[in-house]
């Protein structure tokens, strides 16, 4: 609460969420204003961003002003958690990772599959990696051995990993859940958090700022990328 009121990242939240730049929703009907604000024990500013907002406040208490919700305490709360986010990209060594950090990182993986059951983001009906496509028997090992002279156990792991990045990093928005309840310690959110950060930019996007905006993975645009056709 403090953290708040000075304006300064809270210590008790995660990091991911200490390097959250989205932290003043775009589009509630409300938004009260916290941040710096030493005097909200006593009272607060409320900002009413719709009709439906007013309505709702008529007959209660209180003046209403004309106010700017973006205040100096929220430009340097917003770059406080920007320089947060570099430290953590930094920390996780995400910028350099390349493919054989990420075949690195991932190997430790022992293939739980709870990272995409807590993301908010994973919830297909079926997924992809849960159905049988995946299920290895001893003939599967036995062919993947004669092929390439060894074999992942547990299987498919990287694979599991690329193919969540593909279907997930246009939308994820860094709650920090997959890395909670990675048993393998792997720094999974810091790592969709910078691959996110890199494909929502290319699109445009940030999840969550609007729900009427289609996800761009399902919107096909005939002239986008044209750059990596050559
Ligand atoms: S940080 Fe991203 S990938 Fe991880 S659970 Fe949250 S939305 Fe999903
Ligand atoms: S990994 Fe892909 S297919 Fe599986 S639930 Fe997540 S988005 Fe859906
Ligand atoms: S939670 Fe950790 S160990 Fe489990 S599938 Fe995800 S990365 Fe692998």
């Amino acid at each position: 609460e403090e953290g708040v009121k000075n304006g300064n990242i809270v210590s008790d939240i995660r990091q991911v969420c200490k390097a959250c730049e989205h932290f003043i929703p775009y589009s509630a009907d409300m938004t009260v204003a916290l941040i710096g604000k030493e005097d909200i024990d006593k009272s607060c500013e409320i900002f009413l961003n719709t009709e439906k907002a007013k309505k709702l406040v008529e007959g209660m208490n209180g003046e209403l002003i004309k106010g700017e919700l973006e205040t100096q305490e929220i430009k340097n709360l917003r770059s406080m958690r920007q320089e947060q986010r570099k430290k953590l990209f930094d920390e996780a060594g995400v910028e350099g990772l390349g493919l054989s950090g990420l075949v690195e990182t991932f190997g430790r993986c022992i293939g739980c599959h709870g990272c995409g059951r807590v993301c908010p983001i994973c919830y297909c009906v079926l997924c992809d990696f849960e159905s049988r496509d995946y299920e290895c028997d001893p003939s599967t090992y036995e062919s993947e051995l004669k092929k390439r002279g060894g074999v992942r156990v547990p299987p498919n792991t990287v694979l599991y990993h690329l193919g969540r990045l593909t279907h997930v990093s246009v939308s994820c928005v860094g709650c920090g859940m997959c890395t909670d309840v990675c048993p393998a310690n792997i720094p999974l959110s810091t790592i969709f958090l910078k691959v996110g950060e890199e494909v929502q930019k290319l699109f445009d996007y940030i999840p969550g700022k609007d729900v009427e905006e289609a996800i761009p993975l399902t919107k096909y645009e005939k002239e986008e990328f044209a750059e990596v056709e050559d």
